[in-house]
């Protein structure tokens, strides 16, 4: 074994080997894109290496460069932390550190480097790439290396993917692990958020990030705190004052709990920090209330990645190999990053010195710049957050004349934070002057008030919408009806209602009511006011924006039940499960959610299901079965969206598995059905519907605005865009879905990183001397 070893080393066969590392602080996610860069590097005919424990690792070599096979990143998607381990590494940063790395490298054939890690670790990595060419000669001057062994290897090539819990890189929206953070906090929070109410405490909730606010933004978002304090943002002199007054004012509407956060590097305009205890004694001082400090440490590290994590690193992993097989000696060395929806690479170094410019902007005091380096979101989100909370204050008001009786209804079945946004709103509504009403039970319910002399509709105010932040469902009810089913009463109810404009939040018919809304508009009068459609359903198939809010609840709430059942089954070897998801005739929850917990496949509505496909899949399973050589512990799971097939039930299909299988290995069928609404909206989907609620808001309240549209996020844009055109050229009606599904380009890329189309792969190193170099 030890002469095989040795033989590899030194006699890097013609497959380009490309190394992969994770560096810095842990996060949630890191894991999936060692397997995604594992499994792709090997789909594209290279080998893998891990180089364990970061950059102590790359000095010491050894063992700790290891050759990765297919199988060894198995079920890798769904744990937490590092599997290849981190550290930090002192030696490395220094130039004989780098020079052992360079050495370490060539004996393994590598120069192709991905590295997971925050600013410091990529920093690193564009150091170590500089340098490299001068590396390399003096380890041939002085003998360690010789000319041949560095002949092929003559540039190194590194791709970063940003993994950090803090969300503290810029020109990239999220780094790998935030979301997850985020969650747990969201989970922490809404746990204290009860005691809190039940006692009337007040509690202050110190999060993680020394140089950045973005968890503690978020978190505040998320949870509907009272106030928070972030580093690139700091208070205004009399914070003392303004946060006393503001908690003052919730209370004296009626809340009973107060939640103040504060990002671990809080601190004052002239740089002082602003520590839990501060904020405590206020409460407690001035405002007399029972208050409580919990810090929450690292739990914020911990457990599973969330959905959005697992896609991101997946994806990012992906798109870090092709960046790093395209670079030449030219190139700049990448970043990967997402902008809204869309996975780009950025110049690496451009973004670590973005990233460290808010350091000096906040050193320096100058505020506005540390806010406005990090990303476009972050400013908006942090307005949001104002306009949301400070409803009492007078200066932002509009002019009696500009204020609006605005409508909210919600259509269609529940999603996650249909709540959110319909708080957010409301709360906007009541800073800026609008009266809102929220349509109880969708258009139903509007038309039958008439009839049962109940109001339906009724004016919203901030005490009755505050604690639905965290609420899944939808509490001022919702219903698929259709306004063409009594559009006359409707334009009669929206004219005796004086709505001057109209928020819809949900689905396919969400969508479809505002079509039929606007279609209406030369008949009725009454409709002829500005109307706009935030999406929200568990499926996201509505046409003008590729993210509906409740998709990650939903993605979550199904990813948590695999995690489950794939846990069952490897209990019991060699079992298959086919689960049956939500979705309607849209398969992106069935395919993201596959992408996330590595399905072996997936079946869609888009592309049906065949008695080929079938006996495919069913070959390969066998076949993988038989090469993993009783290794592989964790079961297969195919997800099938219910409207795939009329004839191929989920059950069918695991009936026909387990006959094929004769005996060899097991199958079973899971349906996890309205569980796929999830409970309580994950972080994402309420800091998004917040955040959109909000923009919609204000496209309402633009002057002479008479548009009715539907708000989206689209590639790397959020945009609004005009219902008729959308209607017209982007709405496959007989499917119920957009004519372009953006996210159809990744069944490919789960297919390939779930091993369902390729070759059988290697899965183990021999088991004698000299066998693999033969292979
Ligand atoms: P993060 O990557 O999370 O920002 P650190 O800043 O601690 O974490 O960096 C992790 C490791 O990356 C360090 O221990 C060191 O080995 C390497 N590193 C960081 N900065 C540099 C640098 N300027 N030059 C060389 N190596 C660096």
């Amino acid at each position: 074994m030890e002469n095989a070893k040795k033989e590899l080393t030194l006699q890097p066969g013609k497959k380009r080997r490309i190394g992969v590392m994770t560096s810095g602080g842990d996060a949630p996610g890191m894991n999936g894109a060692v397997r995604a860069v594992v499994r792709m590097s090997i789909a594209r005919g290279c080998e893998s290496y891990a180089i364990c424990e970061g950059y102590e690792g790359l000095v010491k070599g050894g063992d700790l460069i290891k050759q990765m096979f297919w199988e060894d990143v198995r079920g890798w998607i769904s744990e937490g932390g590092t599997l290849i381990g981190t550290a930090r590494c002192a030696e490395f940063r220094e130039r004989p550190g780098r020079l052992k790395g360079a050495k370490n490298l060539i004996l393994k054939g590598i120069d192709a480097l991905i590295i997971c890690g925050g600013d410091g670790s990529l920093t690193g990595a564009d150091i170590f790439r500089t340098e490299w060419p001068g590396l390399l000669k003096e380890l041939v001057d002085t003998g360690e290396l010789t000319a041949e062994q560095i002949e092929s290897h003559k540039h190194l090539n590194i791709v970063g993917l940003v993994g950090s819990i803090d969300n503290d890189m810029s020109m990239t929206d999220a780094t790998i692990g935030a979301y997850s953070s985020l969650t747990r906090i969201c989970q922490a929070v809404d746990f204290i958020d009860s005691t809190a109410f039940s006692h009337s405490r007040a509690f202050v909730i110190e999060v993680m990030g020394r140089h950045c606010g973005w968890l503690a933004l978020m978190a505040s978002i998320s949870t509907g705190a009272d106030f928070v304090f972030i580093p690139e943002k700091p208070p205004s002199e009399g914070w003392h004052d303004e946060m006393c007054e503001i908690v003052a004012e919730h209370r004296r509407l009626g809340k009973r709990k107060t939640i103040v956060i504060v990002a671990e590097g809080a601190i004052d305009r002239e740089l002082n920090k602003i520590t839990p205890g501060m904020v405590k004694d206020l409460l407690a001082n001035r405002l007399g209330l029972d208050t409580r400090i919990t810090t929450l440490g690292h739990v914020q590290r911990g457990g599973s990645a969330c959905a959005y994590d697992r896609m991101l690193s997946t994806l990012q992993g992906v798109k870090a190999v092709e960046a790093v097989l395209a670079a030449t000696p030219e190139t700049p060395s990448y970043v990967i990053s997402i902008i809204e929806n869309k996975i780009t690479k950025k110049p690496l170094m451009e973004a670590v010195k973005l990233t460290q410019a808010v350091a000096t902007a906040i050193a320096a005091k100058d505020f506005d710049k540390a806010i406005s380096l990090r990303d476009a979101e972050f400013l908006e989100y942090f307005n949001c957050y104002r306009t949301t909370t400070m409803t009492a204050k007078p200066c932002l008001r509009l002019p009696e004349n500009k204020r609006m009786r605005i409508a909210i209804v919600h259509i269609g079945a529940p999603a996650g934070g249909m709540n959110s946004a319909t708080r957010a709103a409301a709360a906007y509504c009541l800073t800026r002057g609008h009266r809102p009403f929220a349509i109880h039970n969708g258009f139903p319910g509007l038309c039958r008030h008439h009839a049962d002399s109940i109001s339906s509709v009724r004016e919203l105010s901030w005490i009755e919408v505050d604690g639905w932040v965290s609420k899944g469902g939808s509490e001022i009810g919702t219903n698929r009806t259709l306004p063409s089913e009594d559009i006359g009463k409707t334009a009669w109810c929206f004219e005796h209602y004086k709505f001057d404009a109209l928020f819809v939040i949900g689905g396919f018919e969400a969508f479809t009511s505002v079509s039929e809304l606007r279609k209406a508009r030369d008949k009725y009068p009454a409709f002829r006011i500005p109307m706009v459609v935030l999406p929200a359903t568990v499926s996201n198939n509505v046409p003008g924006t590729e993210f509906s809010i409740g998709s990650d609840t939903c993605l979550n709430a199904l990813i948590d039940y695999c995690d489950a059942i794939r846990q069952s089954a490897s209990a019991s070897r060699r079992r298959v499960f086919v689960v049956e998801t939500q979705g309607g005739r849209s398969g992106y929850v069935a395919t993201i959610a596959g992408l996330s917990i590595g399905a072996f496949a997936v079946y869609t509505p888009e592309e049906g299901i065949n008695i080929g496909m079938l006996a495919r899949d069913i070959d390969r399973i066998r076949e993988s079965f038989a090469n993993d050589h009783g290794q592989g512990r964790a079961g297969k799971l195919i997800l099938r969206n219910e409207r795939a097939s009329k004839t191929y039930t989920t059950e069918i299909i695991a009936n026909m598995i387990r006959e094929e299988a004769k005996g060899r290995f097991e199958s079973r069928f899971a349906i996890p059905g309205h569980v796929q609404q999830g409970g309580s909206p994950s972080p994402m989907d309420r800091v998004r519907a917040v955040r959109l609620a909000v923009k919609c808001m204000q496209f309402l309240e633009q002057e002479g605005q008479m548009e009715t549209a539907v708000i989206g996020i689209k590639g790397s844009k959020v945009v609004f865009s005009p219902m008729e055109e959308v209607e017209r050229d982007e709405t496959d009606w007989a499917e119920r879905r957009p004519k372009l599904e953006f996210w159809m380009g990744l069944r490919d890329v789960a297919d390939t990183l779930s091993g369902r189309f390729r070759p059988v792969p290697v899965t183990e190193p021999p088991a004698e001397p000299g066998l693999y170099d033969c292979m």
